[in-house]
């Protein structure tokens, strides 16, 4: 066993990780980040940017490289209604210099957060580190013992920050415990190819409901990126079908996509992304932070996990930096971290539920229905300027704008 010692030890190379270990490396604190797999290509999490992370990262001198990543734009979906195409918001008009959401592969994002990590001296990143074990000394959390390749490695740290995602091992060696919100679906998501004769979707995405079921689709230049949404604990009998079932679900709700199903022929083609949702009621221990999915799960709806995770390294980096460089990290001092995030956490969450309650579960339930029927007061909400935008200005920028100090 090798020691090893730093000021922040970060466990979990994704977004709330990478940006979180980035932020602190460029203000001189000794970090490592330490990530259980070998590289960031990876089982699916989302590849959404929202203006409030494009935001983030024109303050820290990173917005033109991630433009210049292999990217598509959405600014709002396009909706297919029983009275035709609907759109519900548009991200166009906010007041933000990034008004539309960047699909960018989360696995080029991470490389351009650790590339840039890299530059600074005091960044260290450990790949194929698999965190087993929480060190404490006088109940205070005194770094990690980790799994690599070549064994079992001891690394002290000052803070021990748990940033490893929805399932964290972190969070289950503190013995803190999330309260669970699972909503009732699950999520096939594959790619279909763009045509000649292809679907309108001016926003770069579209969505459609009918007969119980949910399609939407994205645009990602190349081809078109399907989520099919389908009741929590439905894939067996919908595969128990066979192939040939999916496709006509998919024509059933949305019959543009007719030619282009006949390219699913296999299920190694078709990903099952299992939705689930919860939070920590204590982001915190003695020496410990936990941040991102590991403190708060979120669910896929409206894409925002990634940019809350985000959202919270940049307010533990601004409330921890110089009591890192200090030496000293307070209790105090991590409870300011949850104090501050917990409630744009809360409410978007509350957003999110209400959604996939009373909108998606319902159109879940409705095998009757054939398409989306939009209720009048929803059709008047959306043509009243100001009120129109609230929605999409918190799913875009959060409830609280968050500010990188330098
Ligand atoms: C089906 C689905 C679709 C989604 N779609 C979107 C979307 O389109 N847009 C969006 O914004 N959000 C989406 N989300 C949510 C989003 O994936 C998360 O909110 C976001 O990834 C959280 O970032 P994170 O850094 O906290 O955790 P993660 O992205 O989960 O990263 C955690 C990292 O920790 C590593 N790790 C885990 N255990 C250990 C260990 N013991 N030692 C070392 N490393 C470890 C993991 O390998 C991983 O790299 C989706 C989620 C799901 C389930």
């Amino acid at each position: 066993m090798t020691d090893q010692v730093t000021g922040c030890c970060v466990v979990g190379g994704g977004p709330a990780g990478a940006m979180l270990a980035l932020l602190l490396a460029r203000r001189g604190v000794r970090v490592a980040l330490l990530e259980m797999h070998h590289d960031f290509d990876r089982e699916f999490r989302g590849d959404t940017v929202h203006p409030s992370t494009l935001e983030i990262l024109d303050q820290i001198g990173l917005a033109d490289r991630v433009h210049e990543l292999h990217n598509s734009r959405i600014s709002g979906p396009t909706l297919l209604t029983t009275r035709g195409p609907f759109t519900p918001f548009t991200l166009s008009r906010l007041n933000t210099k990034y008004p539309y959401i960047l699909l960018v592969h989360q696995k080029d994002l991470l490389a351009l957060l650790t590339e840039e990590a890299k530059k600074y001296p005091s960044f260290q990143l450990l790949m194929g580190a698999n965190v087993t074990e929480l060190i404490r000394e006088e109940g205070i959390v005194r770094g990690v013992r980790y799994q690599s390749n070549d064994g079992l490695h001891e690394l002290r740290s000052l803070l021990t920050v748990g940033a490893d995602g929805r399932f964290s091992r972190v969070r289950h060696l503190a013995g803190i415990e999330p309260v669970r919100t699972s909503p009732p679906m699950d999520v096939l998501w594959f790619r279909l190819p763009h045509l000649g004769e292809d679907i309108d979707a001016p926003g770069g995405a579209f969505g459609g409901f009918a007969h119980g079921h949910i399609v939407g689709g994205f645009d990602r230049k190349d081809y078109w990126q399907i989520a099919f949404v389908i009741p929590k604990g439905s894939y067996a009998a919908l595969r128990a079908e066979g192939i040939e079932g999916l496709r006509r679900q998919i024509v059933d709700v949305e019959s543009r996509l007719a030619k282009h199903v006949q390219t699913l022929t296999d299920w190694q083609q078709v990903s099952l992304l299992s939705v689930e949702s919860g939070r920590c009621r204590q982001w915190y221990a003695p020496g410990l932070l936990l941040i991102g999915d590991a403190a708060h799960a979120m669910s896929p709806v409206g894409g925002v996990g990634i940019n809350y995770a985000v959202q919270d390294a940049v307010v533990a980096a601004n409330l921890l930096t110089k009591p890192l460089l200090a030496g000293c990290v307070t209790t105090g001092q991590l409870r300011a971290v949850q104090s501050k995030r917990q409630w744009p956490v809360r409410i978007i969450q509350a957003l999110q539920t209400q959604l996939q309650k009373r909108v998606i579960a319902s159109a879940l339930q409705a095998q009757e229905e054939t398409a989306l029927n939009i209720p009048w007061l929803v059709r008047v909400f959306t043509k009243i300027p100001f009120l129109r935008d609230i929605p999409p200005r918190i799913m875009a920028l959060g409830v609280v704008r968050v500010r990188v100090e330098n």
